[in-house]
């Protein structure tokens, strides 16, 4: 526990600036790039987009081709409001803390999410049950730092999810004349796969329970 009563997260967390303040382990640095633009060729059968020098690496095992970005945390200023690509992606798969990189909080109700509050116009009945989510779990102390310094959390809820899937990918399409498309999410399978590009992973957060936020 700190002096203020927040208590410290498992993993090692990177702070910027006078104040400290955490960064989180997916947010990506002013010196790390997104590398791709200038890299993506029409494949050779003419069916889709690709890297001119590709790898397996590229292509996740559903066969979803993956933006670049180069990993260097710590470089530069943070950006909190978007994600590193392949930080999030592991965050996501793997059920990590988005902001400290560890194991991210499950009990018997499931997997901790901290999400913003819809507000009042957009909160559907049964929200966020089947909700298509891009921000990465947490584990338990890091839901609070979550909840006290992320711009974008201006009302937070805390989420048990028991069953979040892997749903898909978000990022965008191309043409065949490598003119990319609006921002979209795209289910695996879809027969637009071999045009998109993803950047970041998507779960589909099921069998949901809202948490009480703990006593201050
Ligand atoms: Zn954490």
């Amino acid at each position: 526990m700190t002096a203020t009563g927040t208590p410290v997260p498992a993993g090692r967390v990177l702070t910027w600036g006078p104040k400290r303040l955490p960064v989180p382990y997916a947010a990506p640095w002013s010196g790390e790039e997104v590398q791709t633009g200038s890299g993506l060729v029409l494949r050779p059968d003419g069916n889709g987009i690709g890297y001119r020098d590709e790898t397996p690496a590229d292509r996740d095992r559903h066969g979803v081709l993956w933006a670049r970005m180069t990993d260097s945390p710590g470089s530069g200023r943070p950006n909190y409001r978007t994600m590193h690509i392949q930080r999030q992606r592991a965050c996501m798969l793997g059920l990590l803390c988005q902001v400290c990189g560890g194991p991210a909080d499950r009990d018997a109700k499931g997997w901790l999410f901290v999400l913003r509050q819809p507000p009042p116009h957009e909160d559907t009945p049964g929200w966020p049950e089947g909700l298509l989510c891009t921000k990465p779990p947490v584990c338990r102390p890091c839901a609070h730092l979550a909840a006290h310094h992320c711009p974008h959390l201006e009302r937070p809820v805390r989420i048990r999810s028991r069953k979040p899937r892997v749903w898909g990918v978000f990022g965008g399409a191309f043409d065949a004349g490598l003119r990319p498309g609006p921002d979209a999410h795209l289910p695996y399978g879809h027969p637009a796969t071999p045009w998109f590009l993803a950047n970041q992973a998507v779960l589909e957060l099921t069998r949901c329970t809202r948490e009480s936020p703990p006593a201050a």
